[in-house]
């Protein structure tokens, strides 16, 4: 099964956008009264039998069941009965509300994410129909959704052929509003094999990406200016009376910069990941978790970066144009030489460039460490550089068991290798 989210520009009219607003306002309050309700529950059990906090709890019967999302969605419907405004938003939008505050949850112990806030007006932006059923429902450039009618849009590229389309996200951006559309396809998409000509990428702040081909990208100049723009507009802030007409315009001057930032970010991001797909047939980058990089003491220059973001655009980009990606161990990409091997010590951050003492190999620094990727990802999948000076079959730097993971790696390499042989 094949899956992708097409994002148009919508076009809704004043009473369209007036019934997106009442639905987001509904699901707001029943997000907040659901989160409210596991919230009190876990109170009420933390509460010692014998002393009671000094906080004060709602009890709960001690027979009383968690209020998973089974019991939430059995007693949203019971609701209906007393609350007519349940009844003007679909039905089965609020229980994906329901759905998603389940997955929160669950998110806190499966991925280590925070726990689940309230939400203000501002925080509940987007809302899903989970099916849109079997009618006609796509015409020329117009959508059928419950409730909203026709729901025009910006078509600004078709539906591929053999797509049907499964959900639609309603999401509310600084800029207006937007219709996300899930798209699948019923097809097995082949493995892409480690093949063609490989390429090592180095993430850094200096610069943005080194390849091991020793071509060296910066970050992008316009994301510093725009920077800049946000930062004055950030200021004048200070001198705005709060809760008056002129902030709030103010305040979305400040999100529609935010949100233009996002954008040319990704699509930059984007760019750059179809030039690298342009010279590469299999791509290594380093296995780094990028939220321990922002918590350490590059904060705000990783996150302005994206890596992350950059990281799965690359991955998604590299499928799409059948590019083999894989990721590898990230330690001492700096501290060894590419081309012999030799462990060559740790270089302070002002050190640019890479010399190795025993070989007398010298290079920029990142390119160094781009080739160290480069040499890990192909020992890694168990092909040999074709690059005569580099191919010294086992001394291949960082060559070692770690590396060769799953059964279907070392499946891989067992081919590659018949491949070479014969
Ligand atoms: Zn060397």
């Amino acid at each position: 099964m094949l899956s992708m989210t097409y994002e148009y520009k919508a076009i809704p009219t004043p009473e369209q956008v007036q019934m997106i607003e009442q639905t987001l306002t509904v699901c707001r309050k029943v997000w907040n009264f659901a989160l409210r309700e596991r919230k009190d529950w876990y109170a009420s059990r933390k509460c010692q039998v014998n002393a009671c906090s000094i906080t004060s709890e709602y009890i709960i019967p001690a027979d009383v069941k968690y209020p998973n999302y089974y019991e939430q969605s059995a007693s949203l419907t019971r609701a209906k009965s007393e609350f007519p405004e349940l009844k003007t938003v679909n039905a089965q939008v609020l229980q994906q509300v329901l759905r998603k505050l389940e997955t929160a949850f669950l998110d806190i112990g499966r991925k280590g994410m925070g726990f689940p806030r309230f939400k203000n007006k501002y925080r509940m932006r987007s809302f899903v129909y989970p099916q849109l059923g079997k009618s006609q429902f796509l015409q020329g450039n117009k959508i059928k959704l419950p409730q909203l009618g026709w729901l025009e849009y910006v078509k600004s590229r078709e539906i591929p052929d053999g797509f049907t389309v499964k959900q639609a996200l309603i999401v509310r951006k600084a800029s207006g509003y937007f219709v996300m559309l899930t798209l699948e396809c019923d097809v097995n998409v082949p493995d892409v094999i480690p093949d063609g000509h490989p390429v090592g990428i180095d993430l850094g702040l200096d610069k943005f990406v080194a390849t091991s081909d020793g071509e060296v990208i910066d970050r992008p100049r316009f994301l510093s200016s725009l920077h800049r723009q946000l930062k004055l507009l950030q200021r004048r802030l200070k001198h705005k009376q709060k809760g008056s007409n002129n902030r709030h315009k103010l305040n979305r001057k400040i999100a529609r910069l935010h949100q233009h930032i996002s954008d040319t970010r990704k699509d930059w991001h984007f760019k750059l990941a179809h030039k690298l797909c342009d010279i590469a047939g299999t791509i290594f980058v380093e296995d780094i978790d990028f939220r321990v990089w922002a918590k350490a003491m590059f904060s705000k220059h990783t996150l302005d970066a994206g890596f992350g973001q950059f990281l799965n655009i690359l991955k998604f980009v590299c499928w799409k144009r059948g590019v083999y990606f894989d990721k590898v161990d990230k330690n001492y990409t700096s501290q060894v030489c590419p081309q012999c091997d030799t462990h060559t010590g740790k270089k302070e951050l002002k050190d640019r460039v890479h010399f190795c003492p025993e070989c007398g190999y010298t290079t920029h620094r990142d390119v160094a460490a781009a080739q160290i990727v480069r040499n890990r990802g192909l020992s890694g999948v168990g092909r040999i550089l074709d690059n005569k000076e580099n191919a010294c079959g086992d001394g291949l730097t960082g060559t070692g068991n770690s590396l060769v993971k799953s059964l279907r790696s070392r499946k891989k390499s067992y081919e590659a290798s018949l491949k070479s042989a014969s």
